[in-house]
């Protein structure tokens, strides 16, 4: 470019900001251009600098953080008249919410950026219509003083316990994931009860489906105004179970923007789902990225000391007197699921007030969990010794190899999967599955067992074969 520019002229800055565009779009994968740059646009030259619309200020504060220096350095070359770029959010303005942020080098902040730090400032504004809206959706009895701490979820609970004491300062977003009925609902909602009685905070819980509702309500009744409103000035928002918004184009924007109004204001975001970020199918990546900013922590299922804690303090609540024995025979019996564990409890407790039982003992209970466990799966008992025959016809091993210590590969995935299929289909504890297995150690089993889970979740050929040994004996036990 040798012409001077025309600082008024606003093809100017289309062209020059194309230029620039070409000239870093070299220097990163297309993917990063095509998430971060390509959104941006250019809006006007002002007083040396080229002023950058991005869709929201995350992706402008994103954006200077990571390629501002090299956007100014590639301006200065095309012309030198130029000399800042500054990256504004107009998203944020648009929603009404601030007036346009700029997010200028911090050098430069108190020539471009004085009033964005001012704003992020402002005292927070309490409105006493909005505190008495209904519905913060938390129940009072999920509280960290009810939630069992274990090796399963150490960090998500020292995470939760943190943000909950000074929101919107440590992580943000804290995303918590796990399977179903490991506690990661309970951990939000001891997150929002804690943050509300420690200094009023301002808390919302929703499903994400609640969300979604909420959100169609306001598009037919027209009225997206208020629904983004209702988020405004919240502290903390507290959305479950964020993988039902998968796919959900409409509803995955009006996220982002509320997710990034918050954000930029320094509200805390606490998001749950059933598998980590990268995983969550048909989701946008820029709401993926934003989902990684702040921390990630998993849930796994409790071991037994944790389950079998778990249950008494769900007994102590339901004040029920459960002997240490028949804690442990619940909890060893009915693994990784906390809320089938409670199921197990709540039937204990129905059953003894039945048969007018002052003590349960471990007896009844196996009684009654064998009920349970009948009605719940319908499916025919095999023994050890059964499966063993069936894998290592299988596989076309000796029983006494299945039952050996000798780690030649051939040999030790259909170990692995007998002793799996074992723990799923026989109902034997750890210690007899063991002794079936030419004497092994209950935690080699549990290892063994947690292994396989571990391979199948993430090996699907893994997956597809255990399947097909288990279709087989299916079709075996069909037969006979
Ligand atoms: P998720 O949301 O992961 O599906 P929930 O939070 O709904 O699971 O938990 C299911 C049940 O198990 C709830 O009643 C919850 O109180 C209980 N629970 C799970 N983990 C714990 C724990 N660590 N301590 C106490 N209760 C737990
Ligand atoms: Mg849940």
């Amino acid at each position: 470019m040798e012409k001077p520019l025309d600082f008024n002229n606003p093809l100017h800055s289309d062209a020059l900001w194309l230029e620039a565009l070409n000239f870093v779009k070299g220097r990163m994968d297309q993917a990063t251009f095509n998430l971060w740059l390509e959104p941006l646009k250019p809006s006007a030259l002002q007083d040396n600098a080229l002023v950058v619309e991005a869709p929201d200020s995350f992706s402008a504060s994103w954006v200077q953080n990571h390629y501002g220096a090299e956007i100014v350095a590639a301006l200065q070359s095309l012309n030198p008249a130029v000399s800042r770029v500054v990256f504004v959010a107009k998203d944020v303005s648009a929603a009404g919410l601030a007036t346009p942020k700029a997010y200028p080098p911090p050098a430069e902040k108190a020539e471009t950026g004085g009033n964005a730090k001012a704003e992020r400032r402002e005292p927070r504004r309490v409105d006493s219509t909005r505190r008495t809206r209904p519905g913060n959706n938390l129940n009072p009895l999920y509280t960290f003083d009810n939630f069992i701490i274990g090796e399963n979820n150490r960090l998500a609970h020292a995470a939760a316990l943190s943000i909950s004491q000074s929101p919107g300062t440590a992580y943000n977003p804290l995303f918590i994931y796990g399977q179903v009925g490991v506690g990661k609902t309970h951990l939000m909602q001891a997150v929002g009860n804690f943050a509300k009685t420690q200094a009023d905070f301002h808390v919302v819980y929703l499903s994400s489906e609640q969300f979604l509702n909420e959100f169609i309500d306001s598009l037919l009744n027209k009225n997206t105004a208020a629904f983004r409103n209702r988020f405004r000035d919240l502290d903390l928002l507290l959305i479950d179970d964020i993988q039902f918004i998968g796919g959900k184009e409409e509803t995955q924007r009006e996220f982002f923007h509320t997710f990034n109004t918050l954000h930029d204001y320094h509200k805390q975001v606490v998001l749950s789902s059933d598998r980590p970020p990268k995983e969550l199918k048909n989701l946008e990546r820029r709401l993926v990225s934003r989902f990684e900013w702040g921390l990630v922590v998993d849930i796994q299922p409790p071991d037994l000391e944790t389950r079998i804690a778990i249950i008494e303090n769900k007994a102590r609540l339901k004040n029920f007197p459960l002997a240490k024995e028949v804690a442990f025979c619940l909890a060893e019996k009915v693994e990784g699921n906390v809320r089938s564990l409670e199921g197990a409890l709540t039937k204990l407790i129905a059953c003894a007030g039945l048969y007018n039982k002052s003590e349960v003992d471990v007896a009844f209970t196996e009684n009654i969990l064998k009920d349970l466990f009948q009605n719940e799966n319908n499916k025919p008992k095999v023994d050890i010794a059964t499966i063993q025959e069936w894998v290592s016809r299988y596989y076309n091993i000796k029983i006494s190899e299945l039952k050996g210590d000798r780690r030649q590969q051939s040999l030790v995935a259909p170990r692995q999967i007998a002793i799996y299929l074992s723990r799923k289909l026989t109902g034997a504890s750890l210690p007899q599955i063991g002794e079936g297995f030419g004497g092994k150690n209950h935690t080699t089993i549990l290892y063994t067992c947690r292994k396989v889970e571990d391979k199948m979740s993430k090996d699907v050929n893994f997956k597809e074969e255990v399947e097909r040994v288990l279709l087989k004996f299916k079709g075996d036990l069909n037969d006979n």
